[in-house]
């Protein structure tokens, strides 16, 4: 009889998580209650934010307790359902985990239709990734024709999609990655203006030579040596919507060889520099215009994407482990089970 795999958060990481704190086990498949769904994932979404909820530590959301299946996005498909809105068969979205099959609140599930894109997209540009950048970009970043606008982690889920926004907002777009082959790409096929690795010896003077005006617009998903050497570039009113701090994840050294917290804020203050946190959440208000607007930059060609599919949720800590360092080439997800709408 076909069993549930799952992947469990038995131990809190300090660093890198591996298999000693990720263990995988199986478990029978439950049946859905009233008002429930039984789901089979198909794709498994892995982001960066699940490397927080491993941690004891208080954050903007509840942490992952010991013993829980770990958290994350997902997309399945309906097998069962005790809920008059879904039948068998139906295509959803939801957060049910880092588990082959889950039962969940018929309530809490988002339809995803074949027919307008492949389903896996609801995980990336058409779901959380591609809306944090669309709402962080135009809530805070507030782009204009013919501003700068430099994005961190360029390649990445939401980076790919804060430039090509940027891009159709008449921007000029300059991204930075870790990867010459990352940085070609979101050039040559996305359409940015430029792109600097962050990890060449001279990047702070690549990334003034790609920015002959300024910084308009950071939109901050790293920290780190990005951001150090983003401050003395930053033009008068610029905006900076601080998205994420994924160089600052695992903990375990110190972001800047040296304290740049003056430097900072002496740029905010004279170049009256508007730095603004959030959660793609703050802005759920924006969520049904979002989809309109990306499922037709999607479909006529303004918006592509990449993603990189791993097979196999046996493999999905590797994966995750390859997105805390950059292994990734795009929106990063596990193919649980065969996609059925293919
Ligand atoms: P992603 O960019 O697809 O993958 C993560 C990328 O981060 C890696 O490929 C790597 O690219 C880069 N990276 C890893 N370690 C780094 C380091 N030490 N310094 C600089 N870059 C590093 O991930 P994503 O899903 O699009 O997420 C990007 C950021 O947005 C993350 O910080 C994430 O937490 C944040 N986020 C925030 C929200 C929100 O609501 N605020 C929602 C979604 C995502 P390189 O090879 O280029 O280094």
């Amino acid at each position: 009889m076909e069993q549930n795999q799952r992947i469990i958060l038995v131990e809190r990481p300090d660093g890198m998580p591996d298999e000693t704190h990720l263990k995988m086990e199986t478990a029978a498949i439950a049946e859905p209650g009233e008002g429930q769904v039984l789901l089979k994932t198909i794709y498994l979404s892995l982001d960066p934010y699940m490397r927080g909820r491993m941690n004891a530590g208080p954050s903007y959301a509840p942490r992952v307790e010991l013993g829980d299946v770990m958290v994350g996005g997902a997309v399945s498909q309906v097998v069962a359902s005790k809920h008059p809105e879904w039948q068998a068969g139906d295509f959803v979205v939801t957060r049910s985990g880092w588990q082959s099959y889950a039962v969940v609140d018929g309530n809490r599930l988002r339809r995803v239709d074949p027919k307008l894109a492949a389903i896996s997209t609801a995980l990336g540009v058409l779901g959380m990734p591609g809306f944090t950048a669309y709402a962080g970009l135009l809530n805070i970043g507030k782009p204009q024709p013919g501003e700068t606008v430099v994005v961190a982690a360029a390649s990445g889920a939401v980076g790919q999609v804060v430039g090509q926004i940027a891009k159709l907002k008449g921007c000029r777009v300059v991204g930075v990655a870790g990867a010459e082959d990352k940085c070609k790409y979101v050039v040559d096929e996305l359409g940015f203006d430029a792109c600097v690795n962050y990890k060449s010896d001279d990047f702070p003077a690549q990334l003034a030579a790609a920015c002959p005006d300024g910084i308009d617009v950071y939109f901050e998903n790293v920290g780190g040596r990005v951001l150090s050497a983003v401050i003395g570039l930053l033009n008068d009113f610029s905006r900076m919507p601080v998205c994420g701090l994924i160089a600052q994840y695992n903990g375990t050294e110190l972001p800047l060889e040296h304290n740049e917290l003056p430097k900072l804020m002496r740029a905010v203050l004279t170049h009256r520099v508007l730095i603004r946190g959030f959660i793609q959440s703050d802005f759920q208000a924006d969520f049904p215009q979002f989809l309109r607007d990306m499922s037709e930059w999607v479909r006529n060609g303004d918006v592509k994407y990449r993603e990189d599919v791993v097979q196999g949720l046996e493999n999905a800590v590797s994966a995750f482990q390859g997105l805390l360092v950059g292994r990734n080439r795009g929106k990063m997800l596990v193919q649980v089970a065969e996609d059925p709408s293919r």
